[in-house]
C-alpha cells in the first residue's frame, strides 16, 4: 500500500484535532472537578461549624482560584466585609448570598480583563453563594446556641450560689434563733426552780429574757419582710417627712448599743431635707445600716451625716470598722449573703442589706458603699427630695 502525501497531511490534521479536543476535554473535566471540589469543600464547611469569617475566606479563596479572578469581596448585611475590591476592575461578577430566610449579603469577584466572566462562571458562583448562605446560617444558629448555652451556664452558676447561700442562711438562722432561745429557756428555768431568788436577780434575768426575745423578734420580722419583699406584698404608707426626724430616732435608739461597745455615735449636718417616705420602713433602713456599722466596728465610732445635693437628700453612715474586701463588695446587697458564712462569729442572717436596698428602691432611691479592709466602710443613701409642706 502506498501513502499519498495528501493522506499524510489529513491524518496529521486529524491527530492534531483529536489532541486539541482531548486537551479541551481534559481542561473542562479539570474545571468541572475543581467546581465540584469547591462546592464540596463549601458544603463541608456547613458541617465543620466554621465561623462566618472562615466561611467567607474559604469562598473567596477557592472561587478566585477556580475562576482565575484577580480579587473578591464579600459584603454581609450585618456590616462585615471580607476580602477587598481592587482599584479599577474591568470585569465584575456579583451574586447575592441567600438562604431560606432571605438575603445575607453579596459576593463579588473582580478581574482586570474585559468581559472576563462567563455565564457558566455566574452559574457556578450562584451555586457557591447558595452553599455559603447555608453555612453562614448554620454558623448563626450555632453561635446562638453557644450564647444560650453560656447564659444557661451562668444562670446555673447563680442558682447554685443562691442555693448555697440559702443553705448557709438556714444554718445561720437556726443558729441565730437557737442562741437567744437557749438563753431565754435557761434564765426562765432558773427563775422557776429557785423560789428564793432575790427580786433584783429575778429582774436582771427577766431583763435578759426581754433582750433576747427582742433579738428573736428582729430576726423573725426580717424573715417575714423578706418573704413579703419577694412576693411583692410589702406595703408602704407614704407621707412627706423630714429625714432628720428618722435619723435622730435611729441614733437615739442605737446609741445604747454603741456605748456598750465603747464606740462614738454622732449625727451631723441635719438640714431638713424632706422625703416622700414610709417612716417606719425608712427607720428600718437606717437601723440596719447603723446597726451593721456598730456590729462590724470594734474601735473608733460611727458617723451619720445628712446633706442635700441638687434634688436629692443624702445620708452617709460611716464607720471605722473592719471594712469589706473588694471581692465581697458586689455581693453584700444580695439576700442571704454574709461575708463570714462559714465561721459564725457575728450575729446576722444576711437579710439586712437586701431589705435596705429593696426599701430604698421602692422610694426611688439607692445605696452605694465604699470600703477599705481594716479601715472602715461608708454606706451612702440618696433619695429624691420633695418640698417641705407649707406651714
Ligand atoms: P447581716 O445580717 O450578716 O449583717 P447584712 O445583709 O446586713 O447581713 O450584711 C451582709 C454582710 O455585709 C454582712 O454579713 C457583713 O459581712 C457585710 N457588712 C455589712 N455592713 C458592714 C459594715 N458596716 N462593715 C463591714 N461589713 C459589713
Amino acid at each position: 500500500m502506498t501513502l499519498r502525501a495528501q493522506d499524510t497531511v489529513s491524518a496529521d490534521d486529524r491527530l492534531a484535532a483529536s489532541k486539541a479536543e482531548i486537551e479541551a476535554l481534559t481542561q473542562e473535566t479539570l474545571n468541572l472537578y475543581r467546581q465540584v471540589n469547591l462546592l464540596y469543600r463549601i458544603g463541608e464547611s456547613i458541617n465543620a461549624c466554621l465561623s462566618s469569617a472562615e466561611v467567607c475566606q474559604l469562598v473567596l479563596r477557592e472561587s478566585c482560584k477556580i475562576l482565575r479572578a484577580s480579587a473578591g469581596l464579600i459584603e454581609l448585611d450585618d456590616g462585615t466585609q471580607h476580602g477587598a475590591a481592587p482599584e479599577s476592575p474591568t470585569s465584575e461578577l456579583r451574586v447575592p448570598i441567600e438562604n431560606a430566610h432571605g438575603r445575607l449579603g453579596t459576593v463579588t469577584l473582580y478581574d482586570k480583563r474585559i468581559g472576563f466572566f462567563t455565564a457558566a462562571d455566574e452559574k457556578l458562583i450562584r451555586a457557591v453563594a447558595r452553599q455559603a448562605g447555608i453555612a453562614l446560617e448554620n454558623n448563626r444558629l450555632i453561635q446562638g446556641l453557644l450564647h444560650k448555652n453560656q447564659e444557661l451556664a451562668q444562670v446555673n452558676e447563680e442558682l447554685t450560689a443562691l442555693d448555697r447561700m440559702k443553705s448557709d442562711f438556714v444554718s445561720n438562722v437556726s443558729h441565730e434563733l437557737r442562741t437567744p432561745l437557749a438563753s431565754i429557756k435557761g434564765f426562765a428555768a432558773t427563775i422557776l426552780v429557785d423560789e428564793e431568788m432575790p427580786t433584783e436577780v429575778v429582774r436582771e434575768f427577766v431583763g435578759i429574757i426581754n433582750e433576747e426575745s427582742d433579738k428573736l423578734v428582729v430576726i423573725i420580722n426580717d424573715i417575714l419582710d423578706l418573704s413579703k419583699m419577694m412576693s411583692g406584698h410589702m406595703k408602704y404608707e407614704l407621707s412627706r417627712a423630714p429625714m432628720e426626724g428618722v435619723l435622730a430616732d435611729v441614733v437615739r435608739l442605737l446609741s445604747v448599743l454603741a456605748e456598750k461597745k465603747g464606740l462614738t455615735l454622732t449625727l451631723e449636718g441635719l438640714d431638713s431635707g424632706w422625703v416622700e417616705m414610709d417612716v417606719n420602713r425608712m427607720a428600718q433602713v437606717f437601723k440596719n445600716l447603723v446597726g451593721n456599722a456598730i456590729k462590724f466596728t470594734d474601735t473608733g465610732g460611727v458617723r451619720v451625716a445628712q446633706w442635700t445635693q441638687g434634688d436629692e437628700v443624702c445620708v452617709a453612715v460611716a464607720d471605722t470598722g473592719e471594712g469589706i474586701a473588694p471581692s465581697q463588695l458586689p455581693h453584700i446587697f444580695d439576700k442571704f449573703y454574709r461575708v463570714e458564712n462559714v465561721v459564725h462569729t457575728r450575729e446576722g442572717t444576711g437579710l439586712g442589706l437586701a431589705l435596705v436596698r429593696s426599701i430604698l428602691e421602692r422610694h426611688g432611691g439607692r445605696v452605694d458603699v465604699e470600703s477599705r479592709l481594716g479601715e472602715g466602710s461608708t454606706f451612702t443613701v440618696r433619695l429624691p427630695r420633695v418640698p417641705a409642706p407649707e406651714a
